[in-house]
């Protein structure tokens, strides 16, 4: 094997440590998986870095730690033999070279110290086996067992041994193809695709939270859709995320056809990626039209109509969320709003945008608003270039009116100018049904544009309000 040099790949002072430690221990070590792929691919230098060791991983780190200027707390995981330790803006992780074997039941394999071979021959993948030597006498020679540079070079996802056992020892493996594919642009290695086919129901052994991180790993890369469409297309889709694959095929009634909704949501999430880096929102694209399976039917006057999609799909996003581990936080909440408003812009951009339409709208989505406009814009997926650009412009004229409005009616983060406790003080009344009704009349008139946002305003209807209701203002309350 010729073995090409990048020393210049090693140039932070972590390196010399590590080497200088290595030798003092009389063992070998490199420089393993990400970090070498990375600096390959150029894709800039990255702060996790990974070390193997033909040795104890935890010795290494604590070896390392005594020499590193500060002497860093080294953290130990004694049950993985693996340990780990932060300097400056690094993490290094240490392990000790190991040879793999797996049950079927479990990703976890039973584990016996190896060589670097036996070590390479346990990574996932061909440009993850890549090593860099910390030896001094050969020190950033690359080790590549697997042609795994040629492999980059040609972008493509391939395992180092069989497929087939690659995957099925540990199904995580096949998320981590696709997700790679994704964020690399590369593509799997036809075998490799069959094999992961073929093994998708092995998917069920692996965590819901480890399922959820390859997830949002293939969300976060910047065209989402190759991932998605390759989990479509494996049948892995089917078992994580059925409500999206439901959406998938077109149905002709009478001549009358709807739109593939699951191609349609594709093309929504890689519109959105190009406008925001914001994981959530990307899960709102993705998740906007769930509801239109359960809610599919056919007209004969209308057509297809998908009623009330919005308000199921909301529903929907917390049953997913909830299967799926994730968190049912304000986050999920946010999705679910985004997904239950996902139409309001658009049926207002469909009309004549009127000022109380559009202060509904904001003080709906409230903080969220301007995400609201952002999902609606990718939602746009016309091929009709005139309607494209009708479309873009009135949503357009939305988001200025929104700014217009909101500069002159503050409704954004709406508190009400009077609160339950005036109109008690006012009418001196104890709690009752009164209170909320006149509450809610002045929020209605405000957003209706009746009467301003402010006290005064507010006040004088409240008294009328109240008047109509046959109630008596005590003393009249000045501010
Ligand atoms: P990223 O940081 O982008 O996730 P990475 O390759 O550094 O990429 P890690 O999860 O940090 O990913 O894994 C480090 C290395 O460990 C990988 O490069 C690979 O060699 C190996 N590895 C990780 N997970 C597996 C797995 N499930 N099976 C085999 N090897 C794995």
């Amino acid at each position: 094997m010729r073995l090409i040099n990048h020393k210049e790949a090693l140039q932070q002072d972590i390196f010399d440590i590590i080497s200088a430690a290595t030798a003092k221990l009389g063992v070998d070590s490199y420089v393993i998986g990400g970090y070498v792929r990375d600096y390959l691919l150029q894709r800039g230098t990255p702060k996790d870095i990974d070390i193997v060791t033909v040795g104890s991983g935890i010795d290494l780190a604590r070896k390392v730690a005594e020499l590193l200027p500060g002497k860093p707390k080294v953290q130990v995981f004694k049950n993985f033999g693996t340990a780990m330790l932060r300097w400056n803006e690094l993490e290094v992780e240490f392990v000790g070279a190991r040879k793999e074997s797996y049950r079927s039941d479990s990703r976890k394999p039973i584990v016996e110290n190896g060589s670097l071979k036996d070590d390479q021959d346990r990574r996932d993948f061909t440009i993850n086996a890549l090593a860099f030597s910390l030896q001094k006498d050969n020190f950033g020679d690359l080790l590549d067992p697997f042609n795994g540079v040629e492999d980059l070079k040609q972008g493509l996802i391939r395992t180092p041994l069989d497929p087939d056992i690659t995957y099925s020892d540990d199904p995580l493996r096949m998320l981590r193809a696709i997700r790679f594919a994704s964020q690399l642009h590369f593509e799997i290695f036809p075998e490799s695709l069959q094999a992961i086919s073929q093994n998708k129901n092995r998917i069920k052994i692996v965590s819901k939270e480890r399922v959820v991180d390859e997830l949002n790993k293939i969300l976060m890369s910047d065209k989402p859709s190759i991932g998605l469409s390759l989990l479509f297309k494996t049948g892995l889709l089917h078992i994580i995320l059925p409500e999206l694959t439901n959406l998938q095929g077109i149905e002709e009634k009478e001549g009358q056809k709807h739109k593939d909704n699951f191609w349609h949501t594709l093309e929504v999430v890689d519109n959105i990626s190009e406008h925001t880096d914001d994981l959530w929102l990307r899960w709102a694209a993705l998740l906007h039209d769930i509801g239109k399976a359960p809610t599919k039917r056919f007209d004969k006057k209308i057509g297809w109509t998908f009623h009330g999609h919005e308000f199921v799909g909301g529903k929907m996003v917390f049953k997913l969320f909830k299967r799926l581990r994730m968190p049912l936080n304000e986050k999920m909440k946010f999705v679910q709003k985004m997904v239950a408003m996902s139409s309001r812009p658009i049926v207002l951009a469909q009309d004549i945008v009127t000022d109380s339409a559009v202060r509904r709208l904001i003080f709906d989505a409230g903080e969220h608003v301007d995400d609201l406009m952002t999902l609606c814009e990718a939602d746009i997926t016309t091929k009709n270039p005139k309607k494209f650009r009708k479309y873009h412009q009135n949503f357009k004229i939305v988001r200025q009116k929104i700014v217009e409005v909101e500069e002159r009616d503050h409704i954004r983060n709406f508190q009400p100018p009077i609160s339950g406790e005036d109109i008690m003080k006012t009418f001196k009344l104890s709690p009752s049904r009164e209170i909320g009704i006149i509450k809610d009349a002045i929020k209605e008139a405000i957003l209706e544009g009746d009467i301003p946002n402010d006290y005064d305003a507010a006040y004088d209807f409240m008294l009328k309000k109240g008047k109509e209701l046959g109630l008596k203002a005590g003393e009249v309350e000045t501010k």
